[in-house]
């Protein structure tokens, strides 16, 4: 007798569409709703209103230039700043008010505030003294095997990498399993090297212990390479929201346009589909009418050699992978990035191209 074939049945994730896997949208873990903070009559406020949601497990970067209101911000939802105004929900339930100690969230400082004087091992039970000794030391040696440091655990800080105490520092967050893990640029102790490699672990981290994230960062790279959302902050509020791709293509402001990446800011005449600018008409990202800004990245123009051309190029900056140029055009000055084959050396006459739609901007 020959046994049935079984019919193996595999179910699709809910996620998964034949083009691959989309995002699903995660469950709301964190509502600000018009968080606002005033230190100085006179002065203008250091938060001016600032909303927005935060999924389970979802890492949002806030990111704008110094005093900007991200450390305030983040202060606010971790407790050590009061509010003058707005609600601070965690899951449901309204934490405004409740010291940090009861609200339930990680905050991984600056500076890690390790405890010197104990070792590695020690510093991660700290959090966890209301465990039993066996489970908690059981559970700290877990957090260290998951942020690679095993084998470490009876070293002091001082005997440690910036990278490493930083790992502390977050083992010893995660140890209590926080829904949610304020970062105040953590990674600024860090050099350069460490600082790239820190942050991706960081991110592998918190999405393998499920925690969401917030990070406070001045730095655009960081926040695109880091962020499944980055909220742009300009004098106490913020101006964008958006996935690092959604706001790198489409920034609402020149302002945006320059913070994240790097951007031509340059004047037109809309009409529908089609802008008028001093390097003829161009397609648009979007319909716009009348007179607008326009953002156009360095990397959607091309440079072409032409003896006779109306521009040349007054500066050049090698990257390895690209080069940089600085190209005048009359009165205009645009940065343009191409690969790294075609070099054409300051004072070459030359054409611009721009080779793609260009964004109408506020
Ligand atoms: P940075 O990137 O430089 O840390 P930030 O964007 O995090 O800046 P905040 O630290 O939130 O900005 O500061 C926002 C504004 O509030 C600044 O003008 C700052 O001087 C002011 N400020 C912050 N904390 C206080 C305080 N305790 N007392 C008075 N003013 C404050």
């Amino acid at each position: 007798m020959t046994a049935t074939p079984k019919i193996l049945s595999f179910k699709m994730p809910a996620e998964a569409t034949p083009l691959g896997f989309r995002p699903r949208r995660a469950q709301t873990l964190l509502e600000v709703k018009g968080l606002r903070k005033h230190f100085t009559q006179g002065d203008t406020p250091a938060v001016a209103g600032v909303s927005f949601d935060l999924g389970e497990g979802e890492m949002l970067a806030l990111l704008g230039p110094s005093g900007c209101g991200k450390t305030t911000t983040l202060r606010m939802i971790g407790g050590f700043e009061t509010p003058d105004d707005g609600q601070i929900l965690l899951r449901g339930r309204n934490i405004t008010r409740l010291p940090p100690e009861a609200r339930g969230i990680g905050f991984v400082f600056q500076d890690y505030a390790l405890f010197p004087h104990l070792d590695v091992l020690a510093n991660v039970k700290f959090g966890l003294r209301k465990l039993p000794r066996v489970a908690a030391e059981l559970r700290a040696r877990e957090m260290l095997a998951l942020v690679g440091l095993s084998g470490l655990e009876e070293r002091k800080p001082h005997e440690l990498s910036g990278g490493q105490q930083q790992r502390v520092a977050l083992a010893r967050t995660l140890a209590v399993a926080p829904p949610l893990v304020l970062m105040d640029e953590p990674f600024s102790n860090l050099d350069a090297a460490m600082r790239v490699e820190t942050r991706q672990e960081v991110r592998k981290l918190l999405k393998s212990s499920g925690s969401a994230g917030i990070l406070v960062t001045h730095d655009q790279e960081e926040a695109m390479a880091v962020a499944d959302r980055i909220a742009v902050m300009e004098n106490g509020r913020v101006v964008q929201i958006g996935t690092p791709d959604e706001i790198y293509r489409n920034p609402v402001s020149a302002f945006v346009a320059s913070f994240l990446g790097r951007s031509n800011i340059l004047p037109g005449t809309a009409s529908g589909m089609v802008v008028k600018t001093e390097f003829g008409n161009l397609p648009l990202s979007r319909a716009a009418n009348g007179a607008v800004s326009l953002s156009v990245r360095p990397e959607q123009i091309m440079l072409e050699a032409d003896p006779q051309g109306p521009a040349s190029v007054v500066g050049r900056e090698f990257r390895g992978h690209d080069q940089l140029y600085w190209v005048q055009e009359g009165e205009r000055c645009m940065l343009v990035i191409s690969g790294a084959g075609a070099a054409f050396e300051v004072g070459s006459r030359v054409r611009l191209r721009i080779c793609d739609c260009v964004v109408p901007l506020g």
